[in-house]
Order: C-alpha cells, then sequence, then structure tokens
C-alpha cells in the first residue's frame, strides 16, 4: 500500500521528538528507519535501527518495530519480533490480529508500551490443516531452560558478564494454535541426545562446542523445538565404515537424526571430532532450511502433491536463493558437499578457533575445516577443492594430517 507521505512527514517529525535521548536496553539510540517504513490499514510500521530485544539472545535476529496508529501518535507502542526471515512488505500488526494470513508458521513476539515496558512474551504457530504436515496439532510438553548471566556497565558501557548459569526450568505444554507465556528469559534451547549418545566422545564434544561458540549455538538454536520445523536428535552409530565420523539421516517424523561414530571419533583429535560435528550439523542445518522451504515434514517428492512441489521450488527460490542453486538450478547428486565446500569452510572454521581457544594459527583452522570435503561420494574432487593451488592442498593436507588425525584429545 502506498505511504501517504504528509500524514508519514507529521509522524516523523512528532516521533523524532519523543524518543529523543531514549535509549534501547544495551544503550544504543531508538532511532527510526523512515526509509523502510510500511504503512497498512490503521497503522504505520517503522523499524528501528537497533532492536528492543527482552527475551531472546542478542545473537538471534529480531526486529522491533515503532507501531503508531493512524491519527492516534500518541498511542504509539514497539514491537519486536524473533524471526529468520522476515519478508519484504510484512506488517507486524498483522500478528496482533486474529486473523491468521501471514506469511509465518510459528512466531514469537513482545510487545512494549511507550515508556520501553515490556509487555506479555507472546508464542504463536499457525495449526496445521493437514494430517500430514510437520506441526503437530496436538499439545505437547516441552522444557523451558532459563538462565542468566550478571554484566557490569558503567556509563553505559558494558564491563564484563559472568557466564551463563541454569536459574530454572518449567515444563510447558505447547498446544495447536497459540501459547501465551509470561515473563522474561534470557536462553534456551533443546536438542534430543539419545542414550547411546549421552556421556560419549561425541557429547563432550558437543558440551564444548555449545559452551566455546557463539556461532555453534546459533545454528544449534534454530532447531529449538517449539520454533523448528523439525527436532535435532543424536545418537550413535558405531557401524559407520572407518574415516566417516558421523552421518545426517534424511529428515523423517519431524526428527532429523545426526548419528556419530564414537569409535572413529576415538581415532582422531579433540579438534578433528569438533570439525567433524560441525560439519554435521551444517548437513542437518540444509534439511532444515529445505524442510521449512517444503512445508510437508518431508523432502521426498513422492509424499508432495504437484502444487507441493511446485510451491516447495518457489520457497526455495524465494527464502534459500544459495540452496536453490545448488539444489535446482546446477544439480548434481554431490550438491552438499560441493555447496559446504565453496561456502562453509569459514563457517566451520569460526566454529572450531573458538572451540580450541584460538591456541593455533588461524590458516589451521581454515585448512582442517577441508575435512570431507575435498573428495566427494562419486570419488571426484569438489570444485572449490580443485580451484585450489598445489602449494595450498598439500598445506591442508599437512595440517590435516597434524591436527585433525593428531593433537591432543582428552574428550574419551
Ligand atoms: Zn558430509
Amino acid at each position: 500500500m502506498e505511504i501517504p507521505q504528509d500524514e508519514l512527514q507529521l509522524i516523523r517529525t512528532y516521533m523524532e521528538g519523543e524518543l529523543t535521548g531514549k535509549t534501547t536496553f544495551d544503550n544504543q539510540p531508538l532511532e527510526m528507519d523512515w526509509d523502510n517504513a510500511v504503512y497498512s490499514e490503521g497503522h504505520y510500521e517503522i523499524p528501528l535501527l537497533s532492536p528492543l530485544n527482552g527475551f531472546v539472545p542478542k545473537y538471534q535476529d529480531v526486529e522491533t518495530r515503532l507501531l503508531v496508529p493512524c491519527r492516534k501518535m500518541e498511542e504509539y507502542s514497539f514491537m519486536t519480533l524473533d524471526t529468520e526471515e522476515i519478508i519484504d512488505g510484512f506488517r507486524f500488526s498483522e500478528l496482533s490480529s486474529d486473523t491468521d494470513e501471514t506469511s509465518l508458521d510459528t512466531y514469537r513476539y513482545m510487545n512494549f508500551s511507550k515508556d520501553l515496558q515490556p509487555g506479555d512474551f507472546v508464542y504463536k504457530r499457525a495449526t496445521a490443516s493437514d494430517p500430514n504436515a510437520y506441526m503437530p496439532v496436538q499439545c505437547e510438553p516441552a522444557t523451558i531452560i532459563y538462565y542468566e548471566k550478571d554484566c557490569t556497565w558503567i556509563s553505559n558501557l558494558l564491563q564484563n558478564c559472568s557466564g551463563w548459569r541454569e536459574v530454572g526450568r518449567q515444563e510447558i505444554e505447547i498446544c495447536g494454535t497459540d501459547g501465551i507465556i509470561g515473563g522474561n528469559y534470557n536462553e534456551y534451547y533443546i536438542v534430543k541426545r539419545d542414550s547411546t549418545f549421552i556421556d560419549t566422545k561425541a557429547d563432550c564434544i558437543y558440551e564444548k562446542l555449545r559452551n566455546s561458540s557463539e556461532g555453534f549455538k546459533k545454528m544449534i538454536q534454530k532447531f529449538d523445538y517449539t520454533f523448528s520445523v523439525s527436532d535435532l536428535l543424536f545418537t550413535q552409530n558405531n557401524n559407520l565404515p572407518s574415516g566417516n565420523y558421523g552421518r545426517v539421516l534424511p529428515p523423517q517424523n519431524g526428527n532429523i537424526t545426526v548419528e556419530f561414530s564414537n569409535m572413529n571419533l576415538g581415532m582422531i583429535s579433540d579438534l578433528g571430532s569438533a570439525v567433524s560435528f560441525a560439519h554435521e550439523i551444517i548437513h542437518a542445518e540444509i534439511y532444515r532450511k529445505m524442510l521449512s522451504a517444503a512445508k510437508t515434514g518431508s523432502l521426498d517428492p513422492n509424499n508432495m502433491s504437484p502444487q507441493q512441489q511446485i510451491d516447495y521450488v518457489n520457497n526455495l527460490r524465494q527464502n534459500f536463493p544459495g540452496l536453490y542453486d545448488y539444489y535446482i538450478d546446477r544439480f548434481k547428486p554431490t550438491w552438499n558437499h560441493n555447496m559446504m565446500a565453496q561456502h562453509y569452510i569459514h563457517s566451520i572454521s569460526n566454529i572450531i578457533k573458538e572451540f580450541d581457544n584460538n591456541r593455533l594459527p588461524s590458516q589451521v583452522y581454515d585448512d582442517i575445516s577441508w575435512a570431507g570435503l575435498k573428495i566427494l561420494e562419486d570419488e571426484s574432487e569438489s570444485i572449490a577443492w580443485s580451484n585450489l593451488s598445489g602449494t595450498d592442498q598439500d598445506r591442508i593436507l599437512l595440517n590435516l594430517n597434524n591436527y585433525f588425525h593428531n593433537g591432543p584429545s582428552t574428550c574419551n
């Protein structure tokens, strides 16, 4: 809808006066992004350059908008939405209304009054009418784990923070259409680990990754029980061939299962195991994105109607252009590892650098991230690997030998 510019200008003058000197909770000025203002019937929505975040970890993607009712400027409020993909033209005010024609299947948001007091934390998800769809409509139990940390501020500057500590747990029921959870909490994530996985080397590596790497935590959190298309389940499989540290099974019944061979992980360093772990989580992440585009709980085209197949491809193109490029446009059976070799070396490298506390030169972390990405399933070389110079390849192989296959291992 066209934005009436004269009314917007009035609002702008008024709001700039109102918000002067006010800040977000982490002391950023409340600046508004007028170029991306959205107008809908009844409301103007103006994004803030720094969000007001009172309910999810800082590193998750949230957007805050200033909501200004038409012709009642003084009744403005704020709304923060936690979401990965906000499409152009999307209106936050739709979320509070009863009609549920939003493009999002699940969402959580928090309203803030004009004096920045937080209101309820609201969680909603759309009811799935298809009995085979990925979003169960029955009530299901979930555990919310509350964490806190103490931080010191001097003159608006963050001095230091303690580590996160668990301060409580709550068993809740999440039911099909919506639920409202009051209160504030900082962080939670839920991954299923089965009994064969607990206390193994893989579990020890997982625990260390979670506690050391923000990037890793961020990836895991996207599988968060209540807001994801799928759960992540870790299990053990010691029957994988030698040199094979883990694998991810295609999504089934709302689970993406990641199997680890503790037998094979036992043959390599902790650092090498962390590379393998991060590698498998990226496979799971790719499946998660595909599931969220497929919206049918399965990636098997045989389980999709022709219309669902078309929607799937269109959703991939719109929401995950990188995936679309490899999976549809330039499809090859080995697309997964080819894409990872081209685009994910740095993600893996950053994760293991934090895991290893920067003990080694950063080149080493980049190099050993190539594990599993040089040679593809069909024995051919990945495109990214074959584009490297001989000198680079030799150095990578040497570092793989010294730090992936060999090196300290305290997780056993
Ligand atoms: Zn792989």
